[in-house]
């Protein structure tokens, strides 16, 4: 299996060579050059257990790693003590209205999906690189606006060969967020403030990883950066293989018989998830429709219904956060592949959206668009609709994202009248890593104290809040520094011993 750009139908790099790249030299991203069609072995993989299945996917794909590189990743990532058992469950919901099935995605360090592609990614980055770069070790710069940088944090803590540094604004996380970072346990791991917001963050780390007189002092000290962003096949991979698991989960519980449809409904921000379930579509997994749900930053919303992209217009900050973006990346592995891989209306259209910002795909496109997804939205009063509904209806608590896919879903049967069809509804974080929002949707008004919000939350619904981030406030802070962003190359040098 070899890989091509979206902006380079021409290029063929092997997987490791993708993965440790992250993202290709003229901008495109790095996408398989066909997909394997596995609909006929359906059956026979529908018994397999979580770490068995994607050992099978990943070999699909990962076609330069061996049988025994391949297990190495998927044993130390998905190791049962880390997400307690397997690392996804499904749930379902004896609601009135629907068929409707909780993908539990937040068992694993971090309490968000983000896990099931933070805790492989650096091993299979450290494969990747064994291969393009050997005896190297790997620098991680991350910026962060909450999740992904604390997921990257416990990714790669103690994994041979890597160093992390995350920067994430002084003032733009949350206490919770701010405090499972600051204490972040760990040999290779290095957290740092950065005065100003998320852009300030990540404009610093932008320049540090352009910055050609650090790249040589890097590589001086045989260092060499590498990025674990949403973009990286290596982050998109590992997602695949939990629809075709709750596919297996249904066929199990008796829900569906091997080869009959289920919808899949996904809270949406980048299009990550989403495209990974369109990704396991083509390989023969039966799903009959997408359903990207947005919040009130709904420009994914009305793309779909329109087949305009425009991401001129107001940026909302809601409760849910993961999710708060007006550029949605990997859209464009998408549009490639419906627009049978044509690079250059692709590049152009991608050109158009940075400088003028929007784009239009044209009728025939935007049909093909319609025929696969729906697509809605719910704003942060529909989202504490949903969780207080489900709460009072069937006793299971959702977090905001989640509470955005349901809604969505809600208007999807509305709209369509489909309540047959069993819907996966991925569910992307544990209500307590957004305990404000989640208890003030029970229980308004609710206090800032986010631990005092968490012992209400429990006293009120008889759930348990996840142990590590209870014990959060108990835990020591190892890191404190703050900075200014122009100190953030300084810091990265002085972090890793050269120089200055
Ligand atoms: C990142 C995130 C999302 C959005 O996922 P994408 O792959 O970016 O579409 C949704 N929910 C939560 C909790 C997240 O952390």
């Amino acid at each position: 299996m070899q890989y091509k750009s979206t902006r380079n139908s021409g290029l063929r790099l092997e997987a490791s060579q993708v993965i440790a790249q992250g993202i290709s030299s003229e901008g495109g991203l790095f996408v398989p050059e066909r997909l394997p069609d596995i609909r006929g072995e359906l059956s026979e993989m529908a018994g397999l257990g979580y770490k068995e299945l994607a050992s099978k996917i990943f070999k699909l794909f990962l076609t330069d790693f061996t049988d025994e590189q391949i297990s190495y990743c998927v044993e130390n990532a998905y190791a049962s003590e880390k997400f307690g058992g397997e690392p996804v469950k499904l749930i379902s919901l004896p609601e009135a209205a629907g068929n409707m099935h909780l993908l539990e995605l937040w068992h694993g360090p971090t309490c968000a999906f983000k896990d099931m592609a933070l805790q492989i990614l650096p091993y299979f980055l450290t494969v990747s690189l064994a291969k393009s770069a050997p005896g190297r070790e790997a620098v991680i710069l991350v910026a962060t606006s909450g999740d992904t940088g604390k997921a990257a944090l416990e990714g790669f803590r103690d994994v041979p060969g890597t160093r992390v540094i995350v920067f994430y604004p002084q003032d733009g996380v949350s206490p919770v967020q701010k405090r499972q970072m600051a204490t972040q346990e760990g040999r290779n791991v290095n957290v740092c403030a950065i005065e100003g917001n998320f852009d300030d963050a990540q404009t610093a780390v932008k320049k540090i990883f352009t910055d050609i007189k650090i790249k040589y002092a890097l590589s001086e000290h045989d260092f060499i950066f590498s990025s674990a962003n949403s973009i990286n096949w290596g982050r998109l991979l590992p997602q695949i293989v939990y629809y075709f698991y709750a596919y297996f989960q249904l066929c199990k519980g008796g829900k569906l018989a091997v080869g009959e449809p289920m919808n899949a409904a996904v809270p949406t921000g980048n299009f990550g998830n989403i495209l990974a379930a369109y990704y396991a579509r083509e390989m023969g997994l039966p799903i009959k429709k997408f359903i990207c749900a947005s919040n009130s930053n709904k420009v994914l919303t009305d793309f779909i219904n329109t087949g305009v992209y425009d991401r001129r217009r107001e940026f909302y900050t809601t409760s849910s956060p993961s999710m708060d973006i007006l550029i949605s990346s990997n859209l464009e592995r998408l549009l490639y592949a419906l627009s049978g891989e044509d690079s250059g209306v692709l590049s152009g259209w991608m050109e158009q959206l940075s400088a003028q910002g929007h784009y239009d795909v044209g009728s025939g496109l935007h049909s093909k668009i319609q025929e696969l997804f729906f697509g809605g939205c719910c704003d942060d009063s529909a989202t504490a609709h949903a969780i207080a509904r489900v709460w009072n209806n069937d006793s299971y608590l959702l977090d905001t994202h989640t509470a955005v896919a349901l809604d969505v879903y809600r208007q999807y049967i509305e709209s369509t009248g489909d309540i047959s069809t069993p819907t996966v509804i991925a569910s992307t974080a544990s209500p307590y890593k957004f305990v404000g929002s989640v208890l003030g949707a029970l229980e308004p008004p609710c206090g800032s104290d986010e631990y005092e919000n968490i012992s209400r939350l429990e006293a009120l619904t008889g759930t348990q809040a996840p142990v590590q981030l209870k014990t959060l406030r108990d835990k020591p802070v190892r890191f404190s520094t703050v900075i200014e962003s122009s100190q953030a190359a300084g810091y990265v040098l002085k972090t890793l011993g050269i120089g200055e």
